[in-house]
């Protein structure tokens, strides 16, 4: 189960890295026009004639994929921990913003389409589309960048100010940082300290309160411009294609279907005194599973089980080229991410196969990190396979960008770690030392434990969705309005013994790109839900299944030229309800006991995947700038190479 109660959401993708990268920069309304566009744009104007249309075409394509790869090619050295490229890093990033702001190549394109026939129109269509999510009216320029220069400023307080809690025994000040008072609260033995880390987390949270009131307004005005009624409205509209009414009957119908495990968890407090104070609740639910599980995750049998498992599935990354840097070093991105140097383009009518790059930041050897690599490499790999099966012929439907919706890039991602964290793959796959697999016994008596927290499940995302949807629709809002709302939310969906204003410390709320987007998440764990429901209804069972892998590849085909409500009806056959999701997380104990054993039995008749690993991809393990092994021979021998070089990066 993943946890989301209480703990900001981290940036799984590079995505979210990227915009936090991006904001940090000021918003530049000036074009910079390339002379190769110029030079297209006065054709256009002195001689439309068709030809130009297919050159034009060409032009888009390749130099979106240049401008792109560039950029990303830069941002994974930075990311991977060398700053001296982040100047030019930022410089590839300014290009690629200008090119997809630029105005005249915006007009140029509308005006090739209104003449384009057949599928140069529908190619173009692609483009204005495109073009037109990136653009920011004349009008709206000068209050964007207000907007930007006002987020900047509370970025730079959130990052200089002082952190840290008053030691409740001597009274001095300890200067810790949010993320390291977080992880306090959930795994510090001492309630007095936990108490002093949330009391601490909950000032820190108000340092912005003013400017933020001000940040809101803006946003509003800004969606107003644009000819919606509010931000939240227009988010939700140009990153997913859904209405607020539509998103929050989904939402809405979650809360009133789960909300009765506040009562379970009440009465789990009679058993567990303070367990509701706001300090207590992680520390005292997480328990000692992670220690229990730890020897069936080891993380040196991780990248095998991987390969095997997705070769099981039939997922093939079509002559793509997969570079792997997972484990943690100083100064590298503290955050898993996939991305895409290369994306998918075609040259002469050829399809260039694409490149992706995934990490994450695993510990060799200290409990838990075996199972949070494997994770990833399930995660960013479902990623990787998304994008690289792409055979959409505009590049600009193949990156993580818009029109790229969030929510159905994390339904892959998710569906995909979900399929490891299934009892059906433990119990075939996860094995200790000696060769015993996961044990039944240990995943019921964790399902025991936490069964009556399980209903409660996106209750974090939603929490943070409905406040910020709140927030935009208030009339003169003020501080005293925002706190009212945050501490009011946090009641509504945590059901805790104190109050907080715990939303102030989510990241995603100051800045406008992740602001009012929170909801992907919990649309994602929507979709993955009816889509396991429709595999397991058509098919019996998800792992090791090549049917499973041949239709997900159907849809990855698309590339993003479809919008999530769309994808989800493609891929399941239904429009996208929450049913299958409160379904999923609503079963008794009992039922949910007796459903895995049932899954387990049905894979009893499943042969084990013994062939030798099938990715159809160039894949290289790396250390920062060093290559550690590739699967230039087999990708068996890579993986033990890869384990045998992790046996000695122990303990550094
Ligand atoms: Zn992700």
């Amino acid at each position: 189960m993943k946890k989301k109660i209480l703990k900001s959401k981290k940036p799984k993708n590079a995505k979210r890295a990227k915009k936090i990268q991006k904001m940090k920069k000021a918003v530049k309304p000036k074009k910079v026009v390339e002379l190769k566009v110029k030079k297209i744009h006065q054709k256009r104007v002195v001689k439309p004639k068709p030809a130009s249309v297919s050159k034009l075409l060409v032009f888009l394509n390749a130099q979106y994929a240049k401008l792109h790869r560039e950029y990303e090619n830069y941002f994974w050295l930075s990311y991977m921990g060398d700053q001296t490229v982040t100047k030019a890093m930022n410089e590839a990033l300014a290009k690629r913003d200008a090119f997809r702001a630029d105005a005249n190549l915006y007009s140029t394109v509308c005006e090739a389409c209104k003449k384009a026939k057949g599928s140069s129109k529908k190619k173009l269509a692609t483009w204005k589309l495109f073009f037109e999510k990136f653009q920011t009216p004349p009008a709206l320029l000068v209050l964007k960048k207000t907007i930007a220069e006002l987020e900047s400023k509370i970025r730079t307080l959130h990052a200089t100010q002082k952190e840290g809690y008053t030691d409740p025994k001597t009274g001095t000040f300890v200067e810790a940082s949010s993320v390291k008072m977080r992880t306090m609260m959930r795994t510090h033995p001492d309630e007095p300290i936990r108490k002093a880390c949330f009391e601490a987390k909950e000032k820190l949270s108000l340092s912005a309160l003013m400017d933020y009131v001000t940040l809101i307004g803006l946003r509003n005005e800004y969606a107003r411009g644009l000819g919606f009624e509010d931000f939240y409205a227009y988010k939700i509209s140009t990153d997913e294609g859904m209405t607020k009414a539509e998103l929050f009957s989904l939402f809405g119908d979650i809360y009133e279907k789960t909300k009765y495990a506040f009562d379970d968890i009440r009465k789990m407090e009679e058993k567990m005194p303070g367990l509701r104070k706001p300090w207590n609740f992680g520390y005292m639910i997480s328990g000692d599973f992670t220690k229990e599980e730890d020897p069936y995750f080891q993380f040196d049998d991780a990248l095998l089980a991987w390969g095997r498992s997705f070769s099981a599935l039939g997922i093939d990354y079509r002559g793509g080229k997969l570079t792997l840097d997972l484990l943690d070093r100083k100064g590298k991105w503290n955050n898993g991410f996939c991305h895409y140097p290369d994306i998918i383009h075609y040259k002469n009518g050829k399809r260039t196969p694409a490149s992706s790059n995934f990490t994450c930041n695993v510990v060799f050897g200290q409990v838990g990190s075996g199972a949070q690599g494997l994770n990833t490499l399930f995660h960013e790999g479902g990623h990787a396979a998304d994008r690289l099966n792409s055979i959409q012929t505009e590049s600009c439907l193949n990156t993580e960008y818009p029109p790229a919706s969030t929510a159905w890039a994390e339904t892959h991602s998710m569906f995909l770690d979900t399929v490891s964290s299934s009892i059906e793959w433990k119990t075939r796959y996860a094995k200790n030392e000696k060769g015993e697999v996961y044990p039944f016994d240990l995943y019921e008596r964790k399902v025991r434990k936490i069964h009556p927290l399980i209903a409660t499940d996106l209750m974090g995302i939603i929490f943070v969705s409905d406040y910020e949807r709140e927030i935009y629709e208030t009339v003169d809002l003020n501080e005293e309005k925002v706190l009212e709302i945050a501490k009011r939310m946090f009641a509504k969906y945590f059901d805790r013994s104190e109050e907080s204003v715990y939303v102030l410390s989510v990241p995603h709320i100051y800045s406008s790109d992740s602001s009012a987007a929170y909801h992907g998440y919990g649309l994602a764990e929507l979709s993955l839900s009816q889509w396991r429901e429709y595999f397991y209804n058509k098919y019996g069972y998800i792992v090791d299944n090549r049917e499973v892998g041949k239709e997900m590849t159907e849809v990855w085909k698309l590339g993003s030229s479809k919008t999530f409500k769309e994808f989800v009806k493609i891929a399941t056959s239904k429009p996208l309800t929450a049913d299958a999701y409160i379904r999923s997380v609503t079963k008794s104990l009992h039922d949910m006991i007796t459903d895995a054993k049932r899954k387990m039995l049905i894979m009893e008749k499943v042969p084990e995947y013994t062939k030798p690993v099938q990715l159809n991809a160039k894949i290289q393990m790396v250390h920062g700038t060093k290559m550690i092994c590739d699967n230039k021979k087999s990708f068996e021998e890579m993986a033990e190479r890869y384990g045998k070089w992790l046996r000695t990066q122990k303990g550094k």
